[in-house]
Parts: structure tokens; sequence; C-alpha cells
């Protein structure tokens, strides 16, 4: 298994990113893979440590959703071995077996799988996403993936999924390739769901989603974009033209800051912003795209990923000055969690340190909650209202401080899925396993879990796409026996 000693050998070295001054002035890619030999030292890391935590993919303690480990069962170390003997094939079909689309993981997934690595134990985990990736692009280069996504035969069960996002893809990409017939229909113009309209370009670039797309074309996939499901298309005609049907919208519902002021204009929600500039930067280019905050002091409230991704496109637009609310307690350097729990410690996200390198270097005020919104007589924000809060959550008596604003993005988490394609499609009931009161409808990914990641994403649709291909016998035909 890799090499026991190159632990010992190699440092650990992450696919560098770009420098904060030049990357900010664009929407390219942030991060350059490291040479074949360099990933293959890498790769050579992963020490043969017997228990691999890596891909146990457990939720550890209270800490709300925080896994230790992959929780898409993948085989890590396997890879990672036949990364380190240059088997390249054999570690694109390994890695391939359990997730389809590893490019995308690969470039955005939090790897909690590198920290509950044994070696994250006294020091740095192996780079199991960068090793992730730079698979997947080889395979690409090779022409590996077409090959591995198409069927034997085909059943002539036919199969509807709504929603392109990474659920989508995943079951519709596992149910063709077990030889069912796939649909996709996709309510926006573009396929990708929040791959294409939520994650920023420089975190995820576009063409790496088209490419996906046109992969699924090849094997066979077909696709319906600017198709709303319950609008364009109701439950009669899935019934009548689908064997069965996957909900997979996605959980996209912000969750509010419900205060004084809230309708006043300049006050977004964080996913239309994003999307609006990726729209623009498809438009107009990742170096000449339309710079809309120039000048602007934007305020981002919130402290998750979906905040920092609005920090660094506000900056690459233009905005003067950008300040984070935080509404936690700053996290403590060290971690506070035994391994291999998530450690649950301070991390600067890439946003963070852009924006502290450049406009910024107060820009997180931490136990910050927002009171009220200002604004002026054109019915404009022009500020925001704060107090501080305790350790407790109770308000610190003569906290109060306004900070000025041009806009205002709020990034404090999603509440769950549009319930009016519950609705429209009769569903009443969410059982475990994705499965609903209406027996040919299921519900994967983020519609079915709550928002969060794109590999759990994957997870979910994949166990689904098994479910549902069960539940059409394929499965059962697929290895039964003739007895006479
Ligand atoms: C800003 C942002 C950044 C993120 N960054 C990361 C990251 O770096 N790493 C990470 O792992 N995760 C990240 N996530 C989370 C990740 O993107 C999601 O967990 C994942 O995309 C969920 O996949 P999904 O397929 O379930 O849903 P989605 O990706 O939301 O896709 C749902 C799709 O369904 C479509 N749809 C909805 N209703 C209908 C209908 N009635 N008819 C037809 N189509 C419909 C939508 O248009 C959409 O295309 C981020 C999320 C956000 C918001
Ligand atoms: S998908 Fe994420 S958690 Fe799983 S192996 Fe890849 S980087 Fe690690």
């Amino acid at each position: 298994m890799a090499d026991p000693f190159g632990f010992l050998k190699y440092e650990r070295v992450d696919n560098p990113y770009r420098k904060i001054t030049e990357r900010i002035k664009d929407f390219n890619y942030m991060a350059e893979p490291l040479a074949f030999d360099q990933r293959v030292e890498q790769a050579a890391r992963c020490m043969n440590c017997g228990v691999p935590y890596c891909h146990i993919g457990a939720l550890y303690g209270n800490k709300s959703k925080q896994m230790s480990g992959c929780p898409n069962d993948n085989l890590i170390p396997e890879w990672n071995d036949l990364l380190y003997r240059k088997e390249l094939h054999q570690a694109w079909l390994r890695l391939a077996k359990t997730n389809p689309i590893p490019e995308f993981t690969g470039k955005v997934c939090p790897a909690p799988c590198e920290v509950s690595c044994n070696e994250f134990l006294n020091g740095a985990g192996v780079t199991i996403k960068d090793n992730e990736d730079f698979i997947v692009e080889y395979a690409f280069a090779h022409g590996w993936v077409v090959p591995e996504g198409l069927p034997e035969q085909r059943t002539g069960k036919k199969i509807a999924v709504i929603g392109s996002g990474p659920a989508g893809i995943t079951a519709a990409w596992r149910l063709n390739q077990l030889g069912h017939e796939v649909t996709i229909f996709e309510k926006d113009e573009r396929l990708g769901g929040l791959l294409m309209y939520g994650i920023p370009n420089m975190k995820l670039e576009k063409w790496v989603v088209d490419r996906r797309f046109k992969v699924m074309s090849e094997v066979g996939i077909k696709f319906k974009v600017n198709t709303t499901i319950g609008e364009d298309i109701t439950k009669e005609q899935l019934d009548a033209d689908f064997d069965k049907v996957i909900v997979a919208t996605g959980a996209s519902v912000a969750r509010d800051v419900d205060v004084p002021g809230r309708d006043l204009k300049g006050i977004d929600f964080a996913l239309p912003f994003l999307s609006q500039t990726t729209k623009n930067v498809l438009k107009n280019g990742t170096t000449t795209f339309e710079k809309t905050l120039s000048n602007q002091q934007v305020i981002v409230i919130g402290s998750g990923d979906t905040a920092t991704d609005c920090i660094a496109t506000a900056i690459r637009l233009g905005a003067e000055n950008v300040t984070q609310f935080d509404y936690h307690t700053e996290k403590p350097t060290d971690r506070t969690t035994p391994w291999p729990e998530y450690p649950w410690q301070k991390q600067i996200s890439y946003g963070q340190a852009e924006a502290m390198d450049t406009v910024n270097q107060e820009l997180i005020p931490y136990q910050t909650q927002t009171v009220e919104f200002l604004g002026n007589s054109f019915g404009e924000v022009t500020g925001v209202r704060t107090v501080l809060i305790d350790a407790n959550k109770q308000v610190i008596s003569n906290s109060e401080k306004d900070y000025s604003a041009d806009l205002v993005l709020v990034a404090v988490g999603f509440t769950g899925l549009n319930t009016k394609i519950l609705n429209d499609l009769d569903i009443t009931r969410l059982n475990v396993m994705g499965t609903t009161n209406q027996e040919n409808y299921m519900v994967a990914g983020d519609a079915n879990t709550g928002a969060n990641l794109v590999i759990t994403a994957i997870h979910d649709a994949r166990l689904v796409a098994e479910l549902v291909d069960a539940k059409l016998q394929s499965f059962a035909d697929r290895f039964s026996v003739k007895v006479n």
C-alpha cells in the first residue's frame, strides 16, 4: 500500500493558490496543479495505516453537521496506492466506483477526509482532494470517462430526474450506467445546479460543469433545460411518461435576517448575488466582466462558505471595502476536539485571506448581531446597526455600533427545499432513504438531507439510485440464476 515511509520522506504540498494580488483581478481558477511526479510523491505519503479513518464518514460529538472522514465511502487508500504506482487507469476505476463526478469534489470539497487521516494526528494529512482531482483530470485527458458510464444493455425503463445539480447528475449517471433511459429536467437555462450558479467561477470554472454534461450526453442521458416541473410539465405527464421520478431540486430557500429596514433596496440574499455574478462572468469573460461594485462598501452577514464566496466575489467586482459579521465567538487557533473528529478550530478561508490582504484587515467583527438596517429617503440601504453578544448570545449593553454599507449580502444559511415541488407532485410524506408517500417518486441530495455539501449530495443520490434500480427489479434480474 503506497510507500510505508513516504510520509517520512515527503512534506505535504497542496496545489498552490495563485498570489492574492493577482487572483483577485479575475474569476479564473485559483489553484495550480502539481506536476505528475510531485503528485505521485503526495500519493506516496498515504502510509498503509491499517485503520484508515479517512473514509469512515462519521458524524462525531455534538458539533452539528461536522463530520470526520469522507461521507461517500470513497476507497481513498486504494486509489492513493494506485496513483503512487502510476496505475492511473485502475486508480480512476477505483475512484469512479463510489464517486461518479470527482472533478467537482476534487476542486471544491472541504475534504473532511484529510483532517481524519492518520497523518493529521501528527502534522499534515495526505492531500486526498488534490490527488482525487489529478486522477479524474487524467481520466478526462485520456478518454476514460465515457466508457465507464456506458451501459452494457438497455432495460427499457424510463427515469425522470428533476434538477441537474450534483444529486441529479449522480442519480442520472448511475441509472443510465445500469441501462435505464434517463431524462434530466432543469428549470434554469444552464445545467449544473449550484455547481453552475452557486459556487463561484474561481473555485469551479464552468467549462468543467459543461464538460460533464457533454459526457453525459455521450453516454445517452437526455436533458430538458428551461423546464420547470410543476409548471411546464405536470405530475400527470410524468406519470404517463416515466417509470420512476427522482426529485433532486436542492435546498436553496434562504434564511433571512428579519429586522427593521429589511425591505430597503440594496439588501440581497447571497445566492442571487452569486448567480448573477456568474452570469456576468459567463457573458463578459473572466477578466473582462463588469465591475458592478466599484467604490462600494459591502457588508456580508454570515460566517459559512457561502459568506466567504460573497466576500471573494465582492472584492473581484471592485468593492472598496468588505466587512463580515460573524454571530459566533472567535474559534481558538488550536483544535478543540480530539482526532479524528473535525478539528473545530479557527481557519482563515480563501475569501477572508483575500479581504484581509487587500481591502480590510479588520474584516470580521465576531459576536456581532444585526439589529437594524439603516436607509435614506430613497429607500436605499446606507448602513447596518449592530450589537455585540456574549458567549451565551446575550446582548452586551452599550455595545451598539453602526457600519456604512451600499450593499448588504445575507448569507446566514438555508432553511430547506422549496416545498412547492412537493405540492405539485402530491408528495405529502418524506420517508427514510428518500422514499415518499408516492411509490414512484424519490427525493435525493440537498432536497432530502437539507443544504449540505457536494459530496453528501452525491452520496445520497447514489443510494437513492440503487434503490430505484432495485425497485425496478433490474438488479434482481441482472443477478438472477436460471433454474430450468
Ligand atoms: C454559494 C454556495 C457555495 C457552495 N460551495 C460549496 C463548496 O465549495 N463545496 C461543497 O462541497 N459544497 C458547496 N456548496 C453546497 C453544494 O453546492 C450543494 O450541497 C449541492 O450543490 C447540492 O446538490 P443538489 O443536486 O442536491 O442541489 P442543487 O445543486 O441545488 O441543484 C438543484 C437543481 O434543481 C433545479 N430545480 C429546482 N426546482 C426545479 C423544478 N421545479 N423543475 C426543474 N428543476 C428544478 C434547480 O434549478 C437546480 O439546478 C455550496 C453551496 C452554495 C449555495
Ligand atoms: S469527496 Fe471530499 S471527503 Fe471524500 S475523499 Fe474526496 S475530498 Fe475527501
